[in-house]
């Protein structure tokens, strides 16, 4: 018997194979994850076959699941030698490298549990994490230039549920969840798979836009908010679809509502205050804000998590400054669930956002090929970090600034000025 659920997930499924990731006939697909903690979420596994199914009829000759799994990762925390962290096997970013080099396409699945790694001492979790980034360095650099058409998605899981419905029983909290990517995702009503690639098309009619308008200048009001955030010359706005290095046009997260570009990295004045709590280090930040002065942050309050965001926007000389800026309306479904997801996926696009530390080199005009000093000397911030906070609510009013002095509404409560 087919379930409603089911056929919910196999419409999702073919949302991110033919909508998002644009699977090409001969492409294999090679999926990572979700790990799963024990326990419930049969849901996650149905996913993936769901997605095996999709990318099947997308004509692949081949589709392969790496699965994990979270206790069995707790249990090397837990058992394995103090000293033993750095280690990091080769076998699987060689094998993924082969595969993204031969052409074929990649999706991970998200279904993580937030807070797995809450018990577990720091030292263990940052040593595992820098052998994972050195192991995976080659990876990510392929993977950031697009190599390959590649895809992130979210699947439902118990733990993860629990930690955004802590009020409902497991099997309630997971349907929740579902529901709400779901929601995210547009996949109701209609062909699935058309109706992201019209929401795509949406947020590419704005980046359009945008970059028609060439703007100097951003300047933001609102709730404890007056900021002016100058944009440097040959800023590029960018929304949620790439082409790859073959040519195939996709859009590598799911959901994704902003279009960002890069501000100009000295030329960031006046006082902004966040509309949602920042996770960082663990920590709950919340109601806090930043002074700016040429671009660097001066002044720093919160109501909670001060030291570390201190200490967070102390780590480098390029943490103290911005290197995104992005645009999300108020009514967009995240910001409108009101839920706090404790995952970068949907948080990040739940409001209008800034993020301090590391710009996007290809936010700005042949930014990635430019050296590191011209990439500077032209405005673009360079950093260890890139922390997204959200600054957008139903209060926020945004002002472009033209490059002959006029100004023009982009944002009134939150919402876009101009219809597209
Ligand atoms: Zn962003
Ligand atoms: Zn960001």
């Amino acid at each position: 018997m087919t379930s409603d659920l089911e056929i919910r997930l196999q419409r999702y499924a073919d949302a991110a194979v033919r909508g998002g990731l644009n699977l090409q006939p001969g492409q294999r697909l090679m999926m990572i994850g979700p790990r799963i903690t024990g326990g419930v979420s049969p849901e996650a596994t149905t996913l993936v076959r769901a997605l095996t199914e999709s990318a099947y009829r997308a004509g692949a000759p081949l589709v392969e699941v790496l699965w994990g799994d979270e206790i069995q990762q707790l249990l090397r925390f837990r058992h394995a030698p103090a000293e033993s962290f750095s280690q990091f096997s080769a076998w699987m970013p060689n094998a993924l490298i082969e595969h993204i080099e031969g052409g074929h396409a990649l999706l991970s699945i998200y279904a993580n549990d937030p807070d797995l790694l809450a018990g577990v001492p720091a030292e263990r979790v940052s040593a595992m994490q820098q052998a994972a980034s050195r192991g995976l360095q080659q990876f990510s650099e392929l993977i950031g230039k697009n190599r390959t058409n590649w895809l992130v998605v979210c699947g439902a899981a118990e733990r993860w549920a629990a930690k955004v419905f802590p009020d409902d029983a497991p099997a309630v909290a997971v349907l929740r969840l579902w529901n709400a990517i779901f929601q995210m995702c547009r996949i109701d009503g209609g062909d699935a798979a058309a109706g992201w690639t019209r929401h795509l098309d949406s947020l590419v009619y704005r980046s359009d836009y945008l970059n028609q308008r060439r703007y100097r200048a951003l300047r933001y009001r609102g709730h404890g908010t007056d900021l002016t955030i100058g944009l440097p010359d040959g800023h590029v706005w960018v929304s949620g679809r790439s082409v790859s290095a073959q040519g195939i046009a996709f859009a590598p997260n799911m959901p994704t509502e902003e279009v960002f570009t890069m501000p100009h990295k000295d030329r960031v004045d006046g006082i902004v205050r966040s509309s949602k709590p920042l996770s960082y280090a663990g920590v709950t930040i919340q109601d806090f804000t930043l002074r700016f002065a040429a671009g660097k942050v001066v002044e720093v309050t919160a109501g909670t998590g001060e030291s570390v965001l201190r200490s967070m926007v102390g780590s480098d000389e390029g943490a103290a400054r911005l290197g995104e800026l992005a645009l999300v309306p108020h009514s967009s479904p995240i910001s409108q669930s009101g839920l706090l997801f404790y995952n970068t996926l949907f948080d990040e696009n739940a409001a209008s956002h800034l993020a301090v530390g590391s710009a996007y080199r290809f936010t700005m005009k042949g930014g990635e090929v430019m050296s590191d000093e011209a990439f500077a000397a032209a405005g673009g911030n360079r950093s260890m970090i890139h922390v997204d906070f959200m600054i957008g609510d139903a209060a926020l009013d945004v002002d472009g600034e033209r490059a002959d002095g006029v100004v023009e509404p982009v944002m009134r409560s939150g919402e876009w000025s101009v219809a597209i």
